[in-house]
């Protein structure tokens, strides 16, 4: 797998369970590499919901798991930079506080987000 083109302060993280920066989020749950962007903006995130838990569905996905969940072909699954959230636990805008900019969500609660460069895209379910 390739490395997608790094974003300014991007980098591409393994084992960085002992890293207090990143403590909430384990490279078994979300898969590795990841993108520091996203784990930043997870722990701003779970930070912004009074640092309750938040589970991840799904992080980085291989090609093939990525295909048989029926995901984008050109996923940020794929990268390190997506992680799925459990439906009705974030609010979109609490999302997009957290710096997140890729945004998928039911009913004005995101479910899936991402650090995609470039603007904030939304999308619903
Ligand atoms: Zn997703």
């Amino acid at each position: 797998m390739t490395r997608p083109v790094r974003q300014p302060g991007e980098k591409f993280v393994m084992n960085w369970q002992n890293r207090a920066r990143w403590e909430h989020f384990s490279p078994a749950e979300l898969g590795q590499p990841c993108s520091s962007l996203l784990l930043d903006a997870l722990e701003r995130l779970r930070a912004g919901l009074g640092a309750q838990p938040l589970p991840i569905i799904s992080g980085r996905r291989t090609k093939r798991h990525n295909a048989e969940v029926g995901g984008a072909i050109d996923s940020q699954h794929l990268v390190g930079r997506a992680a799925d959230l459990p439906v009705g636990l974030v609010v979109v805008d609490a999302a997009i506080f957290a710096g997140f900019t890729g945004i998928g969500d039911v009913d004005g609660f995101a479910v899936h987000v991402d650090v995609r460069p470039g603007p904030l895209v939304r999308w619903t379910y």
